[in-house]
């Protein structure tokens, strides 16, 4: 594999975006592009970012926060950067937005006290939380791929459905617009405990509830994202070479039992023979 491909990771406010260890989703980006020998850079986006470091970027992480850092960053993804946060992921530019950043991606967020927070509206959704005395939606969440061009391409790189372990902790519920769900949840409440949803997949762009983090429970989602990113950039079709898997697969099949999630086929490492 040649050294010289490189990946560009863009983080979205590290330091008020990243609760229940979604930083997790940047490092098992990098390492396993590192594996593979490319070259990795990682730009933070976030206060002191330009529109320019926004569009240089090839893939977007974004994790969770508690509303106030929600509100934080709402007031600073504002203008030419929220503009170029929306040309980036409608052209397809690939991603993955946990929680608190999904709900920043849709049209508004209502918190549980005080004002709406408006989003960017690049997903055509709406989160709110029902008040400070409505449960939280927490536990352990495990979900089948729907979204059609995502499903299609996991089953091509895992050879079996694609099943998505996690972790929810959220007291927002997210309603659906016109744009596809991510998943059905299989285990645990996803977008609003009611409809069986979960998440929201637009272009390229991953959005859950989903923390764990999301990447190292489920290693063959972060390969579709390097190798979405690379064909992008190169304009042509990159193999990446399999990784040793095995304990991951392993922890995602105990997952799988301790919930008594009955899947006829649990997915394998990528490139598992
Ligand atoms: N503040 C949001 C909610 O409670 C997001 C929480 C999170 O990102 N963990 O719904």
């Amino acid at each position: 594999m040649s050294p010289h491909y490189e990946i560009v990771i863009g983080w979205l406010y590290p330091k008020l975006m990243s609760t229940y260890g979604d930083r997790g989703n940047v490092i098992t980006i990098q390492r396993r592009a590192q594996w593979r020998q490319f070259n990795v850079k990682i730009v933070n986006l976030d206060s002191e970012a330009t529109p320019e470091d926004i569009k240089s970027v090839d893939i977007i992480v974004g994790g969770g926060a508690q509303d106030r850092q929600q509100e934080l960053v709402m007031r600073d993804l504002i203008g030419a950067k929220a503009e170029a946060m929306r040309q980036k992921l409608d052209n397809g530019t690939p991603g993955v937005f946990t929680c608190g950043s999904p709900q920043l991606l849709g049209h508004y967020y209502e918190p549980g006290a005080g004002q709406r927070i408006e989003g960017l509206g690049i997903l055509d959704l709406v989160s709110i939380h029902p008040g400070e005395n409505t449960k939280r939606c927490i536990g352990n969440l495990v979900i089948e791929v729907t979204a059609t061009k995502l499903a299609r391409d996991l089953e091509e790189m895992t050879g079996t459905k694609p099943y998505l372990v996690g972790f929810e902790n959220h007291g927002g519920r997210t309603k659906l617009g016109k744009v596809e769900a991510l998943g059905k949840v299989i285990y645990g409440l996803g977008n609003n405990g009611e409809d069986g949803t979960e998440g929201a997949f637009h272009q390229n762009a991953i959005a859950t509830y989903s923390h764990g983090p999301l990447l190292p429970k489920n290693p063959f989602v972060a390969d579709w994202l390097i190798q979405t990113a690379l064909r992008l950039k190169y304009q042509q079709p990159i193999l990446l070479k399999p990784l040793e898997d095995e304990l991951a697969m392993q922890a995602r099949e105990a997952m799988f039992k301790r919930l008594k999630v009955n899947l006829s086929n649990v997915p394998q490492p990528v490139g598992a023979s």
